[in-house]
Order: structure tokens, then sequence, then C-alpha cells
């Protein structure tokens, strides 16, 4: 598939810059993110938010945030009712988001901040994605990047061509393209796919990811799996039609037996009872059906998941931030 032509046109820095970080039991990175995060906006030549995203922390997480945003007018803080999870707590930022321009960061400082200028510099261009392309990874274990590699790679073979290889959520993205991700309202959300999907010009800038700052992943292996599986399978039905032309090739098989077993019977050729090919083709089509169920059970739960429609999150708590910001409606502007 070809890339989208897209005629850039230069802009200006955006008016106001938001930086989107979700935090789910940070509270030993915390004091590090403030430490980086506070010169380095101070130092940008444009305004900017902060949303920091209480994903539910069990710690105290929510504690250290309310007394930043109190020190500091500039920083927001959307307390979510429970843990929804990474890409929930980035989706309610990008909502809260008012800026020209949103960054979704990690919270313990994996994402780089001197990455931004570059993004910035990109966006200044016309691009209105950036996002980060890590080159080396630091502090991973080999499992962790073994899994990410064959992920990416993976992916992009089957369901998600345009999913830049080896970028996490860290990215710029531009209002234009805000409003467009905002309409997407489903419940299993794979941002990137998303962002990729909205399309806009994008490009990524290379960067060496660090080790995590403090504190241990909130990414356990479990969650990496079931991550894996709503990007295969809330993007495509690629997997149901798997299934389907695995029964098929299974099918023509079975007939084929049964024709050659009536064939050989009419000749005499076949004299044992046949009891083991029996159990063969028998074992073989309950195994497929139960795939092809079981495929198809995985997309009957998310019809059932998304026909509740219902709120992507629910905030408890915001402060310094309006009472409702409702995702901006494109049609206003
Ligand atoms: N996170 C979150 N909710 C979760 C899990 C993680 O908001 O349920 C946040 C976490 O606080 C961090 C970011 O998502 O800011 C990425 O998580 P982490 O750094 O643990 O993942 P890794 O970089 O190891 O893949
Ligand atoms: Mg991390």
């Amino acid at each position: 598939m070809g890339e989208t032509y897209h005629q850039l046109s230069t802009r200006a820095d955006p008016a106001l810059l938001s930086l989107v970080i979700p935090a789910y039991n940070e509270e030993e990175v915390l004091p590090l993110l403030r430490a980086a995060l506070t010169p380095f906006i101070d130092g940008l030549q444009m305004p900017v938010e902060v949303i920091l995203i209480n994903d539910g922390s069990t710690d105290r997480t929510l504690d250290l945030l309310l007394k930043w945003a109190s020190d500091d007018q500039r920083i927001k803080v959307l307390a979510l009712a429970r843990n929804f999870g990474h890409q929930m707590a980035a989706t309610a930022g990008l909502d809260a988001a008012s800026g020209d321009a949103a960054v979704i960061l990690d919270a313990d400082l994996q994402d780089p901040l001197e990455v931004i200028p570059a993004m910035l510099e990109r966006y200044r261009q016309g691009y209105d994605v950036v996002y980060g392309q890590r080159t080396v990874r630091q502090g991973e274990s080999g499992l962790k990047r073994l899994t990410a590699w064959a992920f990416y790679r993976l992916m992009r073979a089957s369901i998600h061509p345009d999913l830049p290889l080896d970028t996490g959520d860290f990215r710029l993205i531009s209002r234009p393209c805000l409003d467009a991700l905002a309409e997407l309202r489903e419940t299993h959300r794979f941002l990137r796919g998303m962002v990729a999907w909205v399309g806009f010009p994008q490009i990524g800038v290379p960067y060496s990811r660090p080790a995590r700052a403090a504190g241990q992943t909130k990414y356990p292996l479990r969650k990496m799996l079931k991550f894996a599986w709503t990007a295969a399978i809330s993007f495509s039905t690629l997997p149901l039609r798997l299934s389907l032309s695995i029964g098929v090739v299974i099918a023509v098989i079975g007939i084929a037996t049964g024709v050659m077993a009536v064939i050989a019977k009419l000749a005499n050729l076949y004299t044992a009872p046949g009891w083991a090919s029996q159990m063969v083709i028998m074992s073989v089509l309950s195994g497929a059906i139960l795939i092809s169920n079981g495929i198809l059970g995985e997309y009957v739960g998310r019809i059932f998941e998304e026909i509740k429609g219902r709120p992507l999150y629910v905030i408890s708590r915001r402060v310094n931030l309006p009472a409702k910001s409702a995702p901006r409606d494109p049609k206003d502007a």
C-alpha cells in the first residue's frame, strides 16, 4: 500500500502545548518527573499545560499529583475512578487537552523530554503526527525486547500495514488529528493503530529509550499479551476469516477421505473396520469447530462490549481543569 501524498504547509509553534501523562502507581518516579519537567516547560518557547492522569493508583500518586497541581497552575490532574488501563488514561488526557498539539508521555521518563523540541520542529514543518521511534532500548528484559520486536513486525505484516515500527504511544498529535481521534469511541482501544488509521501526515523522530527512572514496569507480560490481542482483533476480521479458511481446508480433507473410503469399500479393498480414520477425522473436525467457535465468540464478546456504549472512563476529580471538557467538537471550530 502506498503512502498518501500530503502537501505540507509550514506553521507556527502551537499556541498552547499539552503534555498528556498517564500515571499508575508512580509515586517513586513522580518527584523525578517533576524535577525534570518543570525546568523543561519553563524553557519552552510556548505556554504549556501538563495533564496528569491518575489511573486509579493504589499508592500515593494522587497525593503527589494534587500537591504538584496546587503549586503550579500549569499542572492539571484528572483522577480516574479506578484503574482503566494506560490506553483509557491516555484517551482521557487527550480528550481533556486544549492545546493545538498534544504529546503523550510515560510518567517514568522513558520518553525523553529532549525529543519534544525535535517533534515540534516537525510540527512546524506541517506534520500532524510525530512519533518517537526507538533505536535502542536500555534496561528492559530480553523477553520484553523480543516480544516488542516480534509484535511490531507481525502486526505490520498482517493487520496494521501503516503501523510504524518500534514506536510506543510517545508521539505529538496536532489539533485536527486530535479532533478526528476524539470521534473514535470504541471500547477496545489500540491507540497507536487508531492514530495511524486517521491518517494525516505522519513522521518519526528516532531516539534511544532509556531505562525507567524509578519503580517497576506497570506492563507485565499478562497485560502485554492482552494488549497485543486487542491490537490484532479490534482492527480486523482477519482471525475470523482465518478460522473460516482453516475450516474449509479441513472440510475438504474430510470429504476427500470420505470419498476414498467409499471407493475402497466398493472396490472391496477395505477390510479393516476403519476405527482409526474415524477417530482422526472426528478429532480434527471437532478441533476445527471449537477453534472457529472460539474466535467467533471473541467477536461476539466484543460486539457485546461495544453495544453497551459505555463511557470509556469515569473521572472522579478534576483539578485546574474546566468542569466539563467534552471532546472539542470539530464542527464548532
Ligand atoms: N500506566 C497507566 N495505567 C496502567 C498501566 C500503566 O496509566 O494500567 C502508565 C504508567 O504509569 C506509565 C505508562 O502507562 O506512565 C507506561 O507504563 P510502563 O512504563 O509501566 O510501561 P513500559 O514502559 O514498561 O512498557
Ligand atoms: Mg515505561
